[in-house]
């Protein structure tokens, strides 16, 4: 398979193949637990990575997705003009400011309501005009906390039509939090009786019905990271990291690999220097820790992850590796979360770390 892909003729560097088939499949697996709920992509961050525009487009047309979340306001009026349809809500996370209120308005952005500071000032300035609010249940980082319910609930002119909150630990759908806070989140939602409930992200929405509400927000499964502190195999993978080899060498007993001479060659050793590092996001902390597919192997990252450069240890391949092959770093013989977690991170932030300089291929 490795033999389809060419190198990037204009740079000779890495890409990233973005699979559309399989950000389709995801998101019908998805929505196929809910079927009677609305499934809602979180697009926020150029969607994880992979690029707003294309994966909103394939969504809205292939899937027929009505509703989008960003998290700034300049997020949102992007996806405004990529999408063709006027009736897509475009939902934003982080609410009004001053300085971002009118760019909400002509953008017909929803809003999310954080507190009953910023509610009460929709309200007053946008009257009757739909907004969403979020109430903290336990995550202590945005949303308006419980003891505002009540008098946001009771505010003249705020049309609330979606209610949201947000689990602190769905990436472990047994801890007894999710729980406490959907309580907590039911208890909160008896105030907003024409709203729309949404609580869950991709962990809540494979968490099962208790999680669903009326509407799931589902970023990181659509793209195909677990949002679970395991892997999720009902998830296909979409996000292909593949980069060229640079150079074959041979390094002897004695010698040593990269920056700090960190890696000591003890047997004759066959290297592959590959057009990928830290600078295109491939995380520093994955030195000595990573593999990549190359080949018939998935081949150890020999030594130090440089700004452009990685070394494979391609010893054990069967056949022989050549300068233009092609490495995957993840997707492919190694997955996104084993890639992630040889680097000390999550899926999360190896998809919108990838930098500017990783082409974007859609497949
Ligand atoms: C990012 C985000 C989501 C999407 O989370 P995933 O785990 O990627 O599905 C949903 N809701 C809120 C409030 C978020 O910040």
């Amino acid at each position: 398979m490795t033999g389809a892909y060419q190198t990037n003729a204009k740079t000779a560097g890495p890409w990233v193949d973005i699979d559309l088939n399989a950000l389709c499949t995801n998101f019908a697996m998805i929505r196929d637990q809910a079927p009677n709920i609305e499934t809602a992509a979180v697009v926020k961050c150029d969607a994880y990575g992979l690029g707003l525009k294309a994966v909103a487009q394939t969504l809205a047309a292939k899937e027929n997705c009505q509703s989008f979340f960003v998290a700034y306001p300049e997020e949102g009026a992007a996806l405004r003009a990529y999408l063709n349809r006027t009736d897509a809500d475009i939902y934003v996370f982080n609410g009004p400011l001053p300085q971002t209120m009118a760019l909400f308005e002509q953008c017909r952005l929803t809003p999310i309501l954080n507190s009953f500071e910023q509610a009460e000032k929709w309200a007053s300035r946008q009257p009757g005009v739909a907004a969403a609010v979020h109430i903290d249940t336990g995550m202590n980082r945005l949303g308006a906390p419980l003891s505002e319910v009540d008098d946001i609930a009771a505010l003249k002119g705020l049309s609330a039509k979606l209610l949201m909150s947000h689990l602190a630990c769905s990436s472990a759908p047994t801890d007894p939090m999710n729980a406490k806070q959907r309580k907590r989140f039911i208890d909160a939602a008896s105030k907003f009786p024409d709203a729309r409930l949404s609580l869950s992200a991709s962990g809540g929405a494979l968490m099962g019905k208790d999680y669903h509400f009326d509407m799931l927000r589902v970023g990181t499964a659509l793209y195909g990271g677990t949002p679970f502190d395991f892997d999720e195999p009902r998830l296909a993978p979409v996000a292909f990291l593949r980069a060229p080899v640079v150079q074959i060498r041979t390094a002897l007993p004695g010698e040593t690999v990269g920056y700090a001479a960190s890696h000591a060659i003890s047997k004759p050793t066959q290297l592959a220097t590959v057009a990928l590092g830290y600078g295109d996001g491939f995380p520093r902390a994955g030195s000595g820790q990573a593999e990549a597919f190359i080949g018939d192997i998935r081949a150890p990252v020999a030594g130090r992850i440089s700004m452009d450069l990685t070394s494979l240890d391609i010893t054990n391949a069967k056949n022989s590796i050549k300068t233009n092959d092609i490495a995957t770093f993840f997707g492919e013989g190694v997955s996104l979360f084993e890639a992630a977690c040889a680097c000390g991170t999550i899926p999360y932030e190896l998809l919108t770390g990838l930098g500017g300089r990783v082409d974007r291929r859609y497949l």
